[in-house]
């Protein structure tokens, strides 16, 4: 059975300007669309599931708008799109699905920019950490975006429940993640590296953890890493399908939440060749 999509129009409503814009999600929703997939729209997440990851503090300016950063702009509304995005991998976490909402996450901290970073790279709350806090299960998280997941890092750092797994650019935005720290487990790699490295580099880092302990594997999916993007590892289509092998390979339930990548064509045909790998599909 095909893994669904999380999808909402609403998500495409602000930032057209920005390189985080609507037309990385609109165009990845077209060629999903075009492939079969089913889709289901979100609700947005409560106040309470966003308080179990970040301060109420950090909520309240959100809300208020008092958010700007040099890459992280202050949209109008951007706490109930940041809401609804967080809404989507609540969802995705329900029905071990796909959400391609945005705003992307993984670098939005408790309160902020995370473990001191000046930025929040184009996040307001940490969708993952949100899903699994909501799901309250053992949980693997594996983040395959290009740069390192300080925010998530920073939220489950020294958490029994969670290993956080990551591979990612070194050194580059946001400077974090050089080396591994109790459960979160780095494994920084050089710009365009290649697909043979990366997926040495991923086998030997899911081959440190325990799996058995886990009852979700939760993937941050960014596909920044694609060749010519923004944290090109140099990965094309076919990477994303032999990485999705590899976490069917784990064989847990897993979810997967669009990160960074920012060329919507290009997103929409990795998004679906990472769910044939994970779904063994010919
Ligand atoms: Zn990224």
């Amino acid at each position: 059975m095909k893994t669904k999509i999380i999808f909402s129009e609403k998500c495409l409503g602000y930032g057209a300007w920005h390189i985080e814009g609507p037309q990385r999600v609109k165009a990845a929703h077209e060629i999903l669309k075009e492939k079969g997939y089913d889709f289901l729209e979100p609700t947005s997440a409560s106040e309470e599931d966003l308080l179990k990851v970040h301060e109420t503090e950090y909520i309240w300016n959100l809300k208020k708008g008092l958010v700007e950063d040099s890459d992280t702009p202050a949209y109008d509304n951007i706490y109930e799109y940041a809401r609804l995005s967080a809404g989507g991998a609540i969802l995705a976490a329900k029905v071990n699905g796909f959400s391609i909402m945005r705003p992307p996450g993984h670098h939005a901290g408790r309160n902020g920019a995370a473990l001191g970073v000046y930025t929040r790279g184009f996040c307001y709350l940490n969708n993952i950490a949100i899903a699994v806090k909501a799901l309250n299960k053992p949980t693997l998280i594996l983040d395959i975006d290009g740069h390192h997941g300080n925010g998530t890092q920073e939220i489950f750092q020294g958490d029994e429940k969670v290993v956080y797994v990551s591979l990612h650019r070194y050194p580059y935005y946001p400077g974090t993640g050089s080396y591994s720290e109790g459960n979160c487990l780095n494994f920084p790699l050089p710009a365009d590296c290649g697909e043979q490295r990366y997926l040495e580099t991923l086998d030997e880092a899911l081959g440190m953890v325990d799996v058995g302990r886990f009852e979700v594997v939760a993937v941050s999916a960014g596909f920044d890493t694609h060749l010519g993007d923004l944290a090109s590892f140099g990965l094309t289509e076919n990477s994303y399908r032999k990485i999705g092998e590899r976490i069917a390979a784990l064989k847990k339930p897993a979810f997967f939440l669009l990160e960074g990548g920012y060329v919507g064509e290009k997103n929409g045909n990795d998004i679906d060749q990472l769910l044939r790998g994970c779904e063994g599909a010919p």
